[in-house]
């Protein structure tokens, strides 16, 4: 088990290298979050001794235990999940990233945690790419008002932009919805100021994270490839 994580992040990091080759990027602009969702904290610490830091959970109940089990300084959470209000309180406590705010209220929210435990918290704002109704996120049109109101946060910094493609889509669509993205990054980058400094691009997934990768990503959040097939979701 142990050496089939540290393999499959191997062989991860190899095809990440190779569409960079072909893309004329540097390898070292793409920023791995392994996304441990129904895996046991046993494998979250196999991924840990083969060098992998970033980690990533989708349920805030989930997330709240596996921060508590793993006691390890060195790993850096991030939530890629649904937001609740009333889960931000207990996530401010120990997560680094939040990638998936797509209204104003959740800034509002982590603001206020945040600052009485004087910390700082790393967003993204989540957009909705793929148009479908059953994703999270915001419409491209929405982001600059959440920037806009991010920038004077003191607890909050954002990032970049978050997206999920149509999930196993033809690649042409695939690829539209991410050369959105970007194009809603680029646009945004005027917002830059005070507490908006977006940087990142998180977008692709294991079964994406190359056509992602062409088209501008610098985070790619990756499970399967990583972990295996989940039992369930
Ligand atoms: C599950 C999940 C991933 C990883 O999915 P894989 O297909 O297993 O790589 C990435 N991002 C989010 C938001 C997820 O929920």
């Amino acid at each position: 088990m142990h050496n089939t994580i540290c393999k499959n992040l191997e062989q991860l990091n190899e095809r990440i290298a190779a569409v960079c080759k072909k893309a004329g990027r540097d390898p070292a602009e793409i920023h791995l979050v392994a996304i441990s969702k129904l895996k046991p904290n046993s494998s979250i610490l196999e991924a840990l001794d083969c060098g992998q830091f970033h980690f990533g959970e989708n349920r805030a109940r989930e997330l709240q235990q596996k921060m508590e089990q793993i006691d390890k300084e060195e790993i850096r959470w991030h939530f890629v999940g649904p937001m609740q209000t009333n889960k931000i309180k207990y996530m401010v406590e120990r997560v680094n990233w939040i990638q998936s705010i797509y209204k104003k209220k959740y800034h509002k929210e982590i603001e206020k945690r945040a600052s009485r435990m004087d910390k700082v918290i790393n967003t993204l704002v989540q957009v909705n790419i793929s148009g479908e109704d059953q994703k999270q996120g915001c419409r491209p049109e929405d982001v600059s008002g959440i920037l806009e109101h991010a920038q004077s946060l003191k607890h909050v910094r954002v990032r970049g932009l978050m997206g999920m493609a149509t999930y196993a889509a033809e690649p042409d669509k695939v690829r539209r919805e991410f050369k959105l993205l970007k194009d809603t990054f680029e646009k945004n980058k005027q917002y830059n100021s005070g507490s908006v400094q977006l940087e990142h691009l998180s977008m692709g997934m294991t079964n994406d994270f190359e056509v992602a990768i062409e088209e501008g990503s610098t985070m790619i959040r990756v499970g399967t490839a990583i972990f295996g097939e989940r039992e369930y979701e």
